[in-house]
């Protein structure tokens, strides 16, 4: 069952035959922190673990093996099922632990959850990423030596040949790579060979289903995904009143099985979706909240917000900076955190598109670039101290939402088709058939970022080029060069991009 917290939510960990590795742990989620220093084997352990409450079950170790696992598993019982009758409940690492022992390698093909994972086995360093690869994993190695981090700032500095096969390269971290969605990276610590094994790919395959079934198909899997990560815990749903997040809503309070479950919406004075969040709310009896952020607040989040998500993604950080000022001012206390963020990738929403054809080329591209975009980390509820989810991600929803075909997705002239039909029961009609509107339109949050820029005399044409600007100096500030984002004048950045900006133009 989950609580509130995993058991652990991030690390740093570095296997080497030398027994003096020195770490910087640099993390931008809060969290206590743990130092685990042991021998398995031949090689010497160094692990610094981030965590909300007692990090046991985020370690498992037998003989020469050991597992580290930040995140969580969702489909634990399945797992269990795969093992010897006397194997009882024990953490989610344990679980690896003992897959490990029957399938090697390939136990990661099995799990459905949201989770790095750094294995010692032998002289063999395993490295993994969920199907989704929604808790980023840093890796730098070079013979003798591999390091590893769900912060790529905590391996700033640390020396690493690069290239590593499975891997992309990181912007500004020389030598810093970031493992791909799906993958587990098995390198010879000794001798620094890789292999690189894929363990989930986006289908690529449509299926056809008469509409009922396509419904139950998409209601049952996303009932199981809100219950797997809603556990014995009271959560809290940030929502904004739009299918994807009301759909979470009622699904918790289902799951919830008579707790009164937690709402929260954002908006700012400028812009808010607060009539159509507490419309959904008043439904489902939840206990709303809302929380208005000036629009200067916002924006003084962005440093904030690069330090978490680690990307320099415009489209992205509009999307995720409402969100890190959300998780911010959320509650005091650390909470599990569900979200309807993600549905609009595998079902094509953001493109509002009709044309079957249109819509399938949006979902395939999306479907096929979302990896390294960070958008999912959990690191952006964890600088407020919290644990975000997102059921629309699950392995098995995201399978059953990308694998229909495209007239299910949009049908009967609407955009989500299946999702809206789905979920009609669940919530009022105005809710259902509400057009889409993305968290940075709604929050206002694109149209403020450009009038910051525009404000500090960038041309209306260069805008996209100078929010990019602005993002890389934020990163190499925050992640590369460690920086705290409290210590960076935005206003500073922004008017030498702007400087920079109209040099070029005239
Ligand atoms: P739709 O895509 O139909 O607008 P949605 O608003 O739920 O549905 P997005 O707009 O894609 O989804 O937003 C992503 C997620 O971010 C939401 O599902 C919700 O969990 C969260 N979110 C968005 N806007 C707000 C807001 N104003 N307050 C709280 N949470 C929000
Ligand atoms: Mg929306």
């Amino acid at each position: 069952m989950t609580t509130t917290l995993p058991a652990a939510t991030g690390f740093l960990a570095a296997a080497s035959q030398d027994t003096e590795i020195a770490l910087r742990p640099t993390f931008a989620a809060q969290g206590s922190r743990t130092v685990v220093r042991e021998n398995r084997g031949r090689q010497h352990l160094h692990i610094v673990l981030l965590h909300g409450a007692a990090p046991d079950g985020s370690l498992a170790r037998r003989g020469d093996t050991a597992v580290l696992l930040a995140g969580e598993l969702y489909n634990q019982a399945d797992l269990h099922s795969l093992l010897p009758d006397g194997f009882g409940a024990s953490g989610d690492a344990d679980l690896v632990l003992a897959l490990l022992d029957s399938y090697g390698v390939h136990a990661f093909r099995l799990l459905n959850g949201r989770f790095a994972v750094f294995a010692v086995a032998g002289n063999r360093a395993l490295l993994a990423t969920d199907h989704a690869g929604t808790v980023p994993l840093y890796v730098t190695a070079r013979p003798g030596q591999v390091t590893a981090a769900t912060e790529a700032k905590s391996l700033a500095g640390t020396s690493g040949t690069g290239g590593l096969a499975g891997t992309r390269p990181m912007y500004a971290l020389p030598g810093v790579c970031q493992l791909k969605a799906g993958v587990v990276l098995e390198i010879d610590i000794v001798g620094g060979m890789t292999d690189v094994h894929h363990t989930w790919k986006p289908p690529l395959g449509r299926r056809i289903l008469p509409e009922a079934d396509a419904t139950d198909l998409v209601r049952d899997a996303l009932r199981r995904g809100v219950r797997a990560r809603t556990g014995t815990d009271t959560p809290l749903v940030v929502i904004s009143g739009g299918i994807d997040s009301s759909s979470i809503a009622a699904l918790a309070v289902e799951a919830a099985d008579g707790r009164t479950i937690d709402t929260l919406a954002m908006g700012t004075e400028r812009h808010n979706e607060f009539p159509e969040a507490g419309l959904v709310a008043n439904h489902l009896s939840t206990r709303h909240r809302e929380i208005v952020v000036s629009t200067a607040d916002l924006l003084a989040r962005l440093p904030h917000t690069v330090w978490a998500a680690e990307t320099t993604n415009v489209d992205i950080v509009e999307y995720l900076l409402p969100l890190t000022v959300l998780y911010l001012r959320a509650d005091e206390t650390s909470r599990r955190i569900l979200t309807g963020y993600g549905a609009d990738i595998p079902l094509g929403g953001m493109h509002r598109e009709g044309r079957l054809h249109a819509l399938e080329t949006a979902v395939s591209h999306d479907m096929a670039t979302f990896d390294g975009l960070n958008e999912m980390t959990p690191v952006l509820s964890a600088v407020g101290g919290h644990w975000s989810t997102h059921p629309f991600w699950d392995r098995e929803v995201l399978d059953a939402l990308t694998s229909l075909e495209a007239g299910l997705k949009h049908r009967h002239g609407r955009d989500k088709w299946v999702l809206r039909t789905a979920m009609a029961d669940f919530l009022p009609h105005p809710t259902v058939i509400r057009p889409k509107l993305g968290v940075h339109e709604g929050s206002g949050t694109t149209a403020a970022f450009s009038a910051l820029l525009v404000d500090a005399g960038v041309p209306a044409s260069h805008l996209r080029h100078a929010k990019h600007l602005v993002l890389q100096t934020l990163f190499r500030r925050v992640v590369a060069n460690g920086e705290h984002p409290d210590a960076v004048d935005l206003a500073d950045v922004v008017d030498k991009v702007a400087g920079r900006q109209s040099q070029s133009v005239s």
